[in-house]
């Protein structure tokens, strides 16, 4: 626990960098001065230390603010709750593959936080042996193994990041997550909040979002010269 609380310490005094800068849109896009999501905090970490290491889970320092500010705001919402992030982009941008978007540093994957057959809140286990993380595939009524879906701390994790979002002068532009599942999300204590305030994609996307949900941030950006 003292290494956890270090590591959300350090994200508290992070020395203050130039703002990174976006260009284009999340599909066709470029980051200058991209900055590294936090690996680790006391409530969240990355999915892997090998996609970290590669560089995959860089941002527009606008969004790092708001990803990491959400998280504070959840230990005292949810305390006990556990959440895991999942790719986000180059330190540059550009094309990462295999997703389509998180081109400009705005894209952000969250994995589906899970409570075991005890209801723990537990980290998903996201590995080589199931793509990271991304190839795990939930049951329609979001069970995985012993594992089931929190659609309650989703809720609250969305809500806490367009709040977060809105402090920092930014927004929540798209949110993906498979649609079969939206009622149970919205059928949480912050379902009413999230579809009068949350712009979900309504149809299907190039990839099933059951393991994770995708966020794409409103902040604004240059062209793509
Ligand atoms: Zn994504």
């Amino acid at each position: 626990m003292l290494a956890a609380a270090g590591a959300i310490a350090a994200t508290a005094t992070l020395p203050a960098s130039a703002a990174s800068r976006c260009f284009g849109t999340v599909a066709k896009g470029r980051l200058e001065d991209g900055v590294a999501l936090p690996a680790a905090g006391t409530n969240f970490s990355a999915y892997s230390r090998l996609g970290v290491t590669a560089g995959r889970t860089h941002v527009h320092s606008t969004v790092r603010d708001i990803v990491v500010d959400a998280y504070v705001q959840l230990a005292a919402a949810l305390p006990g709750t556990v959440f895991v992030y999942g790719e986000t982009g180059w330190a540059g941008g550009g094309r990462i593959r295999p997703h389509r978007s998180h081109q400009n540093g705005l894209s952000v994957d969250f994995f589906v936080p899970v409570r075991d057959a005890a209801g723990v809140s537990v980290p998903l286990p996201t590995g080589v042996t199931n793509k990271l993380g991304y190839s795990i595939e939930f049951d329609a009524a979001g069970r995985f193994d012993d594992l089931r879906i929190d659609f309650a701390a989703i809720a609250e994790h969305l809500f806490q990041l367009a709040e977060s979002a809105r402090r920092h002068a930014a927004g929540l532009a798209l949110v993906i997550f498979d649609p079969p599942y939206l009622p149970m999300l919205l059928a949480t204590p912050r379902g009413e909040w999230l579809r009068e305030h949350v712009n979900f994609m309504k149809g299907r996307a190039w990839v099933r979002h059951d393991e994770h949900y995708h966020v794409d941030f409103q902040v604004t950006c240059a062209p793509l010269a």
